[in-house]
């Protein structure tokens, strides 16, 4: 039995399931696109969702030599593994198990990430996260989080929730910044069972969320009926007041929500900006030397 009351009115039903399509990115990584571009209007402010995971030093060996970014933000979250982070801005950084990457590329970086490792395993995600169309231009920067500066909390018993980023269950996360400079108001949790149990988690009205499995399985709504595989995305309605997770012991979640800018979204690789002239003049920039 639970532990803590339920305290959400209506949670949230599950919209839809989404399964991963298996691709090749940087030079050759093999990785698994968990949020396609057909889904950013439906999931703005997120952009994309990667996942990555191999024993095999074949599949992330080669990494992700230098290359640029203009008008958004990556978040790279390694569950194991070693990766370096270079730039243009001459930032440099390790990134490592539990450990989280906040890079904004603003107007413009150019950047290598690269496995620090031969063999091994190599475990993790990157969350591109989009950027008002007021602040696509804004100076570079990044944050190496270290996973001692997660904050983690545990709301019931058996659960274990990760913050990353937002503020909720009245914790903030490791990156939690105004709604009046930063719009979209991230959410991203990382939350673990220990044992089979539920976990409400608030989310406000209006903001689009979703939840990702990648241990086990994974419940959502007031029925618990409505499962998320191993590998899925669970999109969330926007309907109710948050979120119902429940999940039998050594599954692990992410849950990530964020306030749409519902502003245009014009993509060319990776650049993504508000119009097709943004995206010219960010190739230009590029080509000529200019884009940071
Ligand atoms: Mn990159």
């Amino acid at each position: 039995m639970n532990t803590s009351m339920p305290f959400l009115q209506q949670p949230r039903s599950l919209e839809r399931c989404v399964t991963g399509r298996p691709t090749r990115d940087g030079a050759g990584v093999r990785l698994t696109r968990v949020l396609t571009s057909d889904l950013q209007q439906r999931l703005d402010p997120f952009l994309m969702l990667d996942q990555f995971g191999s024993d095999d030093p074949k599949d992330y060996g080669a990494g992700f030599p230098s290359h640029p970014h203009r008008g958004f933000e990556t978040v790279t979250y390694m569950i194991a593994g070693r990766m370096r982070h270079k730039d243009s801005t001459g930032g440099e950084g390790l990134l490592q198990n539990g450990g989280v990457q906040w890079m904004t590329a603003g107007r413009g970086v150019i950047h290598s990430e690269m496995p620090e490792q031969e063999e091994g395993r190599m475990e993790g995600f990157q969350l591109w996260l989009n950027l008002p169309g007021k602040d696509k231009m804004c100076a570079a920067s990044y944050k190496d989080i270290q996973s001692a500066d997660i904050p983690e909390i545990r709301p019931v018993e058996g659960v274990l929730v990760r913050l990353i980023a937002g503020h909720v269950l009245n914790t903030s996360g490791a990156v939690d910044r105004p709604a009046q400079s930063h719009p979209t108001q991230v959410l991203y949790l990382d939350v673990h069972f220990e044992r089979e149990t539920f976990v409400d988690i608030p989310l406000p009205k209006g903001h689009n969320a979703f939840v990702y499995t990648y241990r086990g399985q994974a419940r959502v709504g007031d029925s618990g009926a409505q499962v998320v595989d191993l590998h899925q995305m669970g999109i969330l309605s926007n309907d109710g007041d948050g979120l119902r997770l429940h999940a039998e012991a050594g599954s692990r979640v992410l849950v990530i929500a964020g306030q749409p800018l519902n502003e245009p979204i014009a993509q060319y690789g990776p650049f993504v900006m508000n119009t097709t002239q943004e995206l010219q003049q960010a190739v230009h920039d590029f080509q000529t030397g200019r884009l940071v």
